[in-house]
């Protein structure tokens, strides 16, 4: 284990009323993870609770417009080509450990990149030093998020 310098225990509770809200909330969770080196971010909720548009915040924090974000469901893994590397993964059709291992899940969260997840309930263990986003929807327009997890640099 490498002595950790900084390491801070992260635990958030945000209500957003809006989207944008959401997106802005995904803003101040991406810039956290670049001031502390954290590379993987798993999402948690039901579909249509905002995961998507949670990332597209995060994903603005580094340099990625909110349009280049789509729903990765059908891609399962996306790539953006910026430093460090943002892979947006959606695990909601891969259902077997065959699959995900045929997707090299581990290779992403190996790599040095920013790994963000969706549906990280499909996970069969569950990576070290992750923060954690549950999206609890509570009526059409609003959300609770809660981000958890202990960030740091390693160095
Ligand atoms: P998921 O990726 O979890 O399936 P999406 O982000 O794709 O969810 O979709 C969330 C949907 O809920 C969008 O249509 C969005 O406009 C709507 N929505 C309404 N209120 C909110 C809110 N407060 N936060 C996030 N999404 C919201
Ligand atoms: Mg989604």
């Amino acid at each position: 284990m490498m002595p950790c310098l900084r390491r801070v225990e992260l635990y958030m509770r945000v209500v957003t009323g809006s989207p944008e809200e959401t997106e802005n909330t995904g803003y101040r969770i991406g810039n956290l993870l670049k001031a502390y080196a954290t590379r993987t971010v798993l999402l948690y909720g039901d579909l249509g609770a905002g995961k998507t548009t949670l990332i597209k915040g995060i994903a603005l924090a580094f340099g990625i417009p909110k349009r280049d974000i789509g729903s990765a469901s059908f891609v399962i893994v996306a790539e953006y080509d910026t430093i460090p590397r943002f892979y947006h993964i959606d695990l909601y059709r891969v259902e077997t450990e065959e699959d995900m291992e045929a997707l090299g899940i581990w290779e992403y969260m190996d790599s040095g990149g920013v790994a963000v997840i969706e549906w990280a309930e499909r996970l069969s263990e569950m990576p070290e030093g992750a923060v954690t986003v549950r999206i609890n929807y509570q009526d059409e327009n609003s959300r609770e998020i809660i981000i958890e997890g202990a960030i740091g640099d390693r160095l």
